[in-house]
This record gives C-alpha cells, structure tokens and sequence, in this order.
C-alpha cells in the first residue's frame, strides 16, 4: 500500500499502533482517562496552562490523553497534520463553520449532501447571517461567479449521499485557488470524505484543506459511537479548538476508546465492505426488478472513469432504484433477513434505508429532484457477511414485488 508523505508506516499500520512503535514503551491498549479534570501539582499549573505550556491538563472539554491518542492516530491516517474529534458528526461540521464563518460570509457547496448538513445549511446558518450558495457539479466552473470576496468555505462530498455521485475535486480545487489568487485571501475547501474514508479516497493527494469524515460511520464500524473528525493543517485545528471551547461538542473518553478500538480493525473491514458492495452491485445490476444500481465501481456508473481518477477504491455503499416506486422500496427493505432496515451506515452489519423516508425526507419534489433522489431508491451500506448469504437475502426480498 502507498504511504503518504506524512507517513512512515502504511495505513493499517498507524492504524494500529499510531507513532508508539519499538521503543515506546507503555500499555498495549490507550487507557480510558474517564475524568473531567485533572490535579495540578501546585496552583502555578493554572498559570503554565494560561501561558500555553501544553503539558498542563486542566479540563476534558479542553484535552483528553484519550482523545489526543485517537486524534493523532487518525491524523496520520489521513496524512494530515492534525485532527480534531467531536461528539458527533454534525458538530464538527457546525463546528468547522463557526470556526470559519462570521455574519454576511458566504459558503458554497454542492446540492448532494448528506440532509442533516444540507438542513443545517438551508435552516439554521441564514439565522447567523452566513448565506449558502449552490453549484451544479455537472457546471464546476459557475465557481468562478459564485465564490465571492465573502466566500470562506468551499464544501463538498464525494462520492454524494445517497446518489453516489462524484464530484470532481481536482477541478473544484484548482477552480477555487485560482479565485481566491484574484482575491488575495485563503479560501478554504472542505471535504466530506464519509463515504469514501481515507482508506479508497486521500483527499489531500487532490489539494483539499480539511477533510471530514463522520466517525459514527467506517471509521467506528460498529454502529455503538457517534463521533466526528475533523483533519488540517495544525494552525486550523487550533482555530476550531478555540471555538469548540464555547460550542462544547467534544466526545466522551469512553467513545474515543471505542473508536481506538475500532481504528484497529478500520482498513479490514472497510477492504471486506469494498469487495462485498463491488460483487453485490454486480449480482443486482441484473436484476430484474431493479431499474439502476448506482455504485461508482461499475462501468455502467456514469462517472466510473473519474471514480477511477480520484478514489483508490470504490466504497461499501451501494444505492439502487427498484421497479414499483416508494411501495416496492419498503416492500424489499420489509422482506430482507440478513440486511438491517435502520438508517446509518458504515458499520459491519448490512443496512437500507429508503432515502425519501430517512435522509431526504421533508424535501419536496423540485428539492429531491435537485438531489437526485428518487422514491424507489434504496441505499444500502455494505456490511462484512458472507456475500453469498447477501446476494441471496437481495434476491429473496426482490421476489416479494
Ligand atoms: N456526513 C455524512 C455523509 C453522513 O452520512 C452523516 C450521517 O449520517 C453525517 C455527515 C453526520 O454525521 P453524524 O450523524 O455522526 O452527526
């Protein structure tokens, strides 16, 4: 496996061991530090902190060793300089907002978005005065127009949720650095790289700044933590660190060391997740009943050759569009045994959902048709059973419409 520059080791390695290998001498296994403050030696310490000395522990929502460990770790698999955790998700994503973003700044993103970012994005940062402008990925270059002297952040997921569409982020970079040249400022471009993880997509490879990736999903695998990851350069880190002091979603230690846990089986099971979706999407393509089977690593996907281009490999996530609309869809999802009908993904058991019931819903038709979604979909996250008792769970629950 290719190592990226900033690291020594491959991917599964610092997975495993982060930078404690021979001769680091301490537990096999990153202790808990179940507490929410920590002794000073004498009453100067509060001085040390205030001065910036960092090895002065003070607070939980400040630093955790146990959160630091998972941080560092998930820095080195993503090749970036530092990372941040959080609570959830969505709190690294608000968080790395307001780090960024102040009233009359502008964001511009690209319509498919997981629907807790894009309803954060449509009902609660107009509040703030932080306007959201859309770009059609098809049309990359209305960047061009639609980045501003106001614009601060450029966001973007690929491949899209639940369409499996790709965006190109070579061009979305190179377009992006050549306005912000013309305005003389920094803008940066974030990445939502959930679906892909850092194992099939290295985002920075491609020029992005922070890539983000919702922990709760491949990265913890278990469908047991919700968390969320921030990774930069250690300057922007420390600028979200300094916010997430007053917005407050930093994780649990317990949940960092479910997700150590977790990070050290990472790169096997999201290689068992890539196979099992590659051969799943090949076995439904012929299908009958199904319409459309959307999975960037079929040469029938219409971007399979940009797929190739920016994604190493192509993901467990796997959406198809059954015959029969919205009633067929649950028909499936009702009749599968192995495949858990539960929202989420990335864990080792086999989810659907149906995208207008679960992540898009509320939307109306002009807004579904802006995000591709259609009522027979199913999007299905590829878990690590055995992929002949999935095809024939597939085939089974197909045979009921
Ligand atoms: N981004 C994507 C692509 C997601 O699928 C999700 C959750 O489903 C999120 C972000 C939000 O993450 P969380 O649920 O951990 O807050």
């Amino acid at each position: 496996m290719k190592k990226s520059k900033s690291q020594k080791f491959s991917l599964p390695t610092v997975a495993i061991h982060g930078r404690h290998t021979h001769a680091f001498k301490g537990p096999v296994t990153t202790p808990i530090y179940q507490t929410s403050t920590y002794r000073f030696s004498d009453s100067k310490d509060a001085v040390r902190y205030a001065q910036g000395d960092p090895n002065v522990l003070v607070y939980t929502r400040y630093h955790n060793p146990t959160t630091n460990e998972v941080e560092d770790r998930i820095a080195l698999m993503e090749g970036g300089e530092a990372s941040m955790l959080f609570s959830s998700g969505m709190a690294a994503i608000s968080s790395a907002v307001f780090a960024l973003c102040k009233s009359d700044d502008e964001i511009v993103s690209t319509p498919g978005l997981y629907g807790g970012t894009y309803r954060f994005f449509r009902d609660t940062l107009p509040d703030y005065g932080i306007g959201v402008k859309y770009v059609d990925p098809e049309s990359i270059e209305d960047l061009l127009y639609l980045i501003t002297p106001k614009t601060k952040i450029v966001y973007f997921e690929t491949p899209t949720n639940p369409t499996l569409a790709l965006v190109d982020v070579r061009k979305i970079v190179r377009i992006t650095r050549s306005v912000q040249k013309e305005f003389g400022k920094h803008i940066t471009v974030i990445i939502d790289n959930t679906f892909a993880t850092c194992l099939n997509q290295q985002p920075f490879d491609l020029g992005v700044d922070v890539i983000f990736e919702s922990a709760t999903k491949y990265l913890g695998g278990h469908a047991d933590i919700m968390a969320g990851v921030l990774t930069g350069k250690k300057h922007f880190i420390e600028k979200v660190k300094g916010i997430t002091k007053h917005l407050g979603g930093i994780p649990d230690p317990f949940m960092s060391f479910l997700l150590d846990r977790s990070l050290k089986t990472f790169e096997l099971r999201v290689e068992r997740q890539n196979s099992n979706a590659m051969a799943l999407a090949r076995a439904l393509e012929k299908h009958p009943k199904v319409l459309r089977v959307l999975y960037p690593g079929l040469r029938s996907h219409p971007q399979h050759a940009l797929a190739r281009k920016q994604m190493k490999k192509f993901g467990g996530m796997v959406t198809i569009e059954v015959k029969g609309g919205v009633r067929a869809a649950v028909k499936v999802c009702d009749n599968l045994k192995v495949a858990v009908n539960a929202m989420s993904l990335g864990g080792v058991e086999t989810l659907v959902s149906i995208p207008v019931y679960s992540s898009h819903i509320n939307m109306g038709k002009e807004e579904l048709a802006r995000h591709g979604v259609t009522p027979g979909m199913i999007r299905i996250s590829v878990g690590v059973e055995g992929i002949d008792d999935l095809i024939a769970d597939f085939r089974q629950a197909l045979k009921r419409i």
